[in-house]
């Protein structure tokens, strides 16, 4: 079962802020990469020395500082937009890894503070430089608590994301085979 596999306990250890800076696309990749021996168990910065050491654990290995070339661990943060300098251009949500901006095109785009994991990657799209990273100053918040449902929320957009995949496929399918058989006329 996919519950018992290495890299979904793997998975389970690392942060969920899927922000990229370990080399990969997400932490499942990352995962995958530990799993197969692709990469180090030292290379998320969110998940810093904590995380390092819940790696080694599970995987028998000596724990190793976080290897810089990643980057450096930081405090929690989560993204804020200048909303009165938004232009609504909405590029900020097609980077989110976790559907936790919302706003529709040419209006004003708001994050859902609770549902960020701080990836950053919002801020470098957005045309007009309005977001900006803040820490976090809530101190009782459950890491692992907030990592299953950043995992949730990741999931579930990378489903919406083949599906609408899919339902463009099958929407050019359906224009081309109406155009062969118009030409066939
Ligand atoms: S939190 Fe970021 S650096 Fe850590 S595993 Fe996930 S994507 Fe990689
Ligand atoms: S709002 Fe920005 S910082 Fe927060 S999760 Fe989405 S992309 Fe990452
Ligand atoms: S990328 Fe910037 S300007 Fe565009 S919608 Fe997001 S916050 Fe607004």
């Amino acid at each position: 079962m996919l519950e018992n596999t290495l890299i979904f306990k793997i998975n389970e250890l690392l942060p969920q802020t899927q922000c990229g800076q370990c080399g990969f696309k997400g932490c499942r990749p990352y995962a995958e990469a530990i799993a197969e021996g692709r990469a180090d168990i030292n290379q998320c910065p969110p998940g810093g020395d904590e995380g390092i050491a819940d790696l080694a654990r599970l995987l028998g290995v000596s724990v190793k500082p976080l290897d810089a070339v990643f980057g450096q661990h930081k405090p929690r943060q989560t993204a804020f937009i200048v909303e009165e300098q938004c232009i609504g251009c909405a590029k900020c949500i097609a980077a989110c890894p976790v559907d936790a901006i919302i706003g529709a095109a040419k209006f004003m785009h708001t994050v859902i503070a609770d549902e960020c994991t701080g990836c950053a990657l919002c801020v470098a799209p957005c045309p007009v430089d309005c977001i900006v990273m803040q820490p976090v100053v809530d101190e009782e918040f459950d890491k692992r608590a907030r990592a299953a449902l950043s995992k949730r929320r990741y999931e579930a957009r990378g489903l919406r994301q083949a599906q609408e995949a899919a339902e463009q496929a099958e929407r050019r399918r359906q224009s081309k085979a109406a155009l062969l058989k118009i030409k066939a006329l």
